[in-house]
């Protein structure tokens, strides 16, 4: 399997350290607000490394719920998200943690994205954070200012690891200009925040250098060698991460135990906006369950994440998502028609079926090359080579991959109305035009009296006769 690894600039062939089992850690959501689709992009992506990787190795994927610690800058200022949320939304940071925490993993499970052998909590873990702050300062990489214990990264000379030499200076002159006064460096980080002096924060502990909270990245070094050891395979995050966050991860981790901490960095691209980046904290983002409103499925979404490789930018439009629906609806009538034919007529499987099953699984082993492995599917559905049989076979093996649900019963194309509801859908779309919204609400009604449900959708009407 190949692999493109970031530290390195190049694919390389994936050795993990341990034969029986690989290991790998993804960042997880920081649950302050509902995950975008861009989010859902990189867990979609990791979902695609753990069922390839599960096809040669048993997986132990660890991934972290940031529910504490994740400041609104990067540069170590600002409030906590938790807390702001909290502000927003009146509730307590923990019952606005739970919530979203829950909202992401039904978009996760939607999106058929396998679980993690093991989901970690920031909030259970901060003794295992504190232990490695302390190791750090034992070792003399921290300092005290007015509001907490950072890191010297000047003490670290890994610390251009993933970003190089260059880029690093570049981006220690930008955060120079951020830089409170007592920092040492531009990219100095917080390890552990005081709380406030002045106000009380609703998520605080004791601990040796006083009250406060843990620094957002101690969380995933602390829990990552928890449960992975030293050394992980791979680690896995969205290409943000790359110049602060996976760069202090380094930093803290390998300083700690004095071995590499990473083999493999693997990054996901972003998913943009024609607007520009999508973003949790600026406020302009699309959600599952904004694609759900206006009647797309998950799993449309994730065939329009499978067309694009996980390195390349993939500008999100929902002409794309429309046509990624259309391709998977059309795969799946293939893949019913390939069934019911090889139910009637059953014939022997030869190896064949494997061949196509190698193809498919070359294009995924090379650095997961999707829209390769989906352009494979094609040829075989479409294609004279397999057999029915083989095909179903095939096709069982590839979704068991691509998760996109292949053998589900097809949609139904849209029974036409009778004429006198279609009538009434019709007068009520010119009221709306008109802006008549009482006339619509009274026509809405009489079609509900008829037993039909109306849905406004940006593409329209939608009728369902109420079963
Ligand atoms: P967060 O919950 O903000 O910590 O982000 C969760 C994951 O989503 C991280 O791996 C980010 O790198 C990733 N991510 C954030 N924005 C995008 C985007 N627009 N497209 C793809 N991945 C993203
Ligand atoms: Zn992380």
């Amino acid at each position: 399997m190949q692999l493109y690894n970031t530290e390195t600039h190049r694919k390389e062939e994936f050795k993990p350290l341990n034969e029986k089992q690989v290991t790998m850690y993804c960042c997880g959501p920081t649950v302050y607000n509902y995950a975008h689709i861009g989010n859902m992009r990189t867990y979609i992506f990791e979902d695609l490394l753990s069922r390839t990787l599960r096809l040669h190795w048993p997986l132990k994927h660890v991934m972290n719920v940031t529910d504490v610690g994740h400041l609104v800058s990067d540069a170590d200022e600002g409030e906590d998200k938790m807390e702001v949320a909290t502000a927003r939304e009146g509730k307590s940071a923990w019952d606005i943690a739970k919530f979203y925490e829950e909202k992401f993993f039904a978009d996760y499970d939607a999106l058929h994205c396998t679980r993690p052998t093991v989901i970690s909590r920031a909030t259970a873990h901060i003794a295992e954070m504190i232990a490695l702050v302390k190791t750090l300062e034992e070792k003399g990489y921290t300092y005290r200012t007015r509001d907490g214990i950072y890191y010297d990264t000047s003490k670290f000379p890994r610390y251009d690891a993933l970003v190089g030499r260059s880029r690093l200076e570049g981006l220690r002159g930008g955060a120079r200009v951020e830089m409170s006064d007592e920092k040492k460096n531009p990219t100095d980080f917080a390890l552990w925040k005081f709380s406030p002096k002045d106000k009380k924060r609703q998520m605080e502990w004791d601990s040796p250098w006083g009250v406060g909270f843990p620094g957002w990245h101690i969380e995933c070094s602390a829990m990552a060698m928890k449960y992975l050891g030293p050394t992980i395979d791979i680690h896995c995050g969205g290409i943000d991460h790359v110049s602060v966050h996976h760069t202090n991860e380094i930093a803290q981790s390998e300083a700690a135990t004095g071995r590499k901490y990473v083999d493999y960095w693997v990054h996901g691209e972003f998913l943009v906006l024609r607007a520009g980046k999508m973003s949790k904290s600026g406020g302009t983002f699309v959600t599952l369950q904004t694609l759900r409103d206006k009647g797309y499925d998950p799993l449309d979404y994730r065939y329009l994440c499978l067309t694009a490789h996980y390195r390349t930018q993939l500008e999100f439009t929902y002409e794309s998502l429309d046509s990624a629906r259309k391709s998977l609806q059309a795969l799946r009538r293939e893949t019913a028609q390939i069934a019911a034919a090889a139910q009637k007529q059953p014939a022997v499987v030869t190896d064949r079926a494997a061949q196509a099953k190698a193809k498919f699984q070359a294009a995924m082993e090379d650095d997961l090359n999707a829209p390769k492995a989906l352009a494979v599917v094609w040829e075989a559905v479409r294609g004279a080579e397999l057999n029915p049989a083989e095909k179903v076979e095939f096709l069982k093996f590839a979704d068991g991959i691509l998760a996109l649900d292949l053998f589900r019963a097809p949609e139904k194309k849209p029974q036409a109305l009778p004429a006198e509801i279609e009538a009434l859908v019709q007068q009520r779309a010119a009221a709306r035009a008109a802006k008549d919204y009482q006339k619509s609400d009274e026509l809405r009604a009489q079609l509900a009296a008829a037993g039909y449900a109306v849905k406004d959708t940006p593409q329209g009407q939608q009728v369902e006769k109420a079963s």
